[in-house]
């Protein structure tokens, strides 16, 4: 029997500024209200309708999560500008991870929902990961243990540049 992998179980994400804000119970909300603060919560690029952010919490060094501006908790609850534009950052974010750290391969996956594993249920995302054969190898799967060989300010360095 194979088991599941499941990297987006592992999902923390940057907590966000704007502590004071009526925004604060959704952290997607807060990071999009506060560009200001894009650096210091790993915003790698904005588009008109949606945003590329690092997962702070990263199963896997360039694990990035694809946002829209609206809070929604259903992919077919998003307007198609933002569907579309969410299609797109993709492209755009496998662009940049290929060229960052040439993997073999890539995941792309959205949880809907508590039950389906979402961290954020009330705000859709794609997680985007580059990927390399034996690549868990690296990575305990006791303990929730990961070894992530790089940390975020290099990370978002690295890909910043290519967005
Ligand atoms: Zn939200």
């Amino acid at each position: 029997m194979k088991t599941l992998w499941s990297p987006w179980r592992y999902e923390y994400i940057a907590s966000g500024g704007a502590p004071n804000s009526k925004l604060r119970g959704c952290v997607f909300c807060s990071i999009q209200a506060d560009p200001a603060r894009d650096e210091a919560n790993f915003v790698l690029h904005r588009a008109s309708a949606s945003f590329v952010v690092l997962n702070i919490y990263p199963y896997i060094s360039g694990h990035l999560l694809i946002v829209p501006n609206e809070h929604v908790a259903d992919l077919d609850a998003a307007t198609k500008e933002t569907t579309d534009e969410l299609m797109d950052l993709a492209k755009r974010s496998q662009t940049a991870l290929r060229a960052v750290y040439q993997p073999e391969g890539f995941n792309l996956g959205m949880n809907l929902g508590k039950s389906a594993g979402a961290g954020i249920a009330d705000h859709i995302h794609i997680h985007m990961l580059p990927r390399w054969a034996g690549d868990t190898n690296f990575m305990s799967t006791v303990g929730d243990t990961r070894v992530i060989p790089e940390d975020l300010a290099t990370t978002y360095r690295k890909l910043k540049e290519k967005f």
